[in-house]
């Protein structure tokens, strides 16, 4: 496994981080003896990076990963664990206050059994978020130990800048949607911004507009058949299963995407890392870019 280590820290994380949003499946024994199955394919694959968020399985999630450091208490020190906060429900609305992050944080702790987390994320953007109380907020957690470093999700530049221009601490990741589907952040400033200042942009479904449908899906059986034809093509080219391609086509990036895997299948969390072994080319990556959006570059 590769590894990527963020701007002006010691934290190492593997290149393709394991994404525990699915780890609970319906709550059932079963689908939870498969969730902790899953997470130490993970650890025997060489992931160390895990990703949480507080709202994932209304907080099963992390409670399942948390009755899995209870059982080896020496894995602690040797992974990360993201986790984030920030989305609220009934009613679903976004709340940046010192009082809830504080308590979600607090939260997430318990569950997860630990007494820290290395990387919290605001989960999604608060449009009514003040950024000085949120460093005020971050001062807090870290000087309590709570927290040993920052980031965001789905944070446009201008938020992310925002942000970052009232704290202390830089912010060193921006977990955003980037898939076949949604590459709004290749135009949009965010990969330009996280090159630009080192922030390290994570992906979350990365798999989304080819083995299963993305959010807000907007591709036709058309769209999804030349999208295939070319994934097809190239998986013959490199030997190869068309969604390690899929993983490629974000790691060629130079922004050092870090793609979050979510499957609870052990083949394929084990398999994903072919996407790091592959010489994707340039061509292939425009081809497969013109595939998508069912026409000739300009
Ligand atoms: P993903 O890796 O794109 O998708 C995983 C899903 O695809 C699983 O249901 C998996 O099924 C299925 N799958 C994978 N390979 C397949 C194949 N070859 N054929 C058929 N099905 C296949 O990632 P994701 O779980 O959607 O998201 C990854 C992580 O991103 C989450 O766990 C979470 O940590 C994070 N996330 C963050 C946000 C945010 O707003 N920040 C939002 C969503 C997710 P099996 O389990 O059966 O293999």
């Amino acid at each position: 496994m590769n590894n990527i280590t963020y701007k002006n820290t010691t934290l190492t994380s593997s290149r393709l981080i394991y994404g525990c949003m699915r780890i609970a499946g319906d709550n059932s024994s079963q689908d939870k003896a498969k969730g902790k199955l899953a997470i130490r394919a993970a650890l025997d694959a060489g992931y160390n990076h895990f990703d949480h968020a507080d709202i994932y399985g209304n907080g099963e999630c992390e409670s399942l990963f948390g009755e899995l450091l209870n059982e080896s208490p020496n894995m602690r020190d040797e992974i990360i664990i993201t986790s984030k906060a920030g989305i609220r429900s009934n009613p679903q609305h976004y709340d940046f206050s010192n009082k809830y992050l504080t308590s979600s944080v607090e939260g997430s702790l318990k569950r997860l059994n630990t007494d820290y987390l290395d990387l919290f994320l605001l989960h999604r953007p608060d449009y009514l978020f003040n950024a000085e109380e949120v460093a005020e907020t971050f001062q807090q957690l870290k000087q309590s130990g709570k927290i040993k470093h920052f980031g965001v999700s789905n944070f446009s530049p201008s938020q992310l800048s925002l942000l970052q221009s009232a704290l202390d601490e830089p912010l060193l990741v921006n977990q955003i949607e980037i898939n076949i589907h949604n590459i709004n952040s290749l135009s949009d400033g965010t990969l330009d911004q996280c090159q630009q200042k080192g922030i390290t942009p994570i992906a979350w479904c990365p798999l989304g507009g080819v083995v299963y449908p993305a959010w807000g899906n907007t591709f036709s059986l058309e769209d999804e058949q030349r999208i295939e034809r070319e994934l097809t093509r190239q998986a013959h080219h490199y030997n190869c299963l068309p969604w390690q391609l899929i993983l490629a086509w974000l790691l060629k990036h130079p922004a050092n995407i870090c793609p979050i895997i979510g499957s609870t299948t052990a083949e394929r969390i084990l398999a994903a890392q072919k996407a790091l072994t592959l010489d994707y080319s340039h061509v292939d990556w425009y081809r497969l870019l013109e595939a998508r959006n069912g026409h000739p570059l300009p």
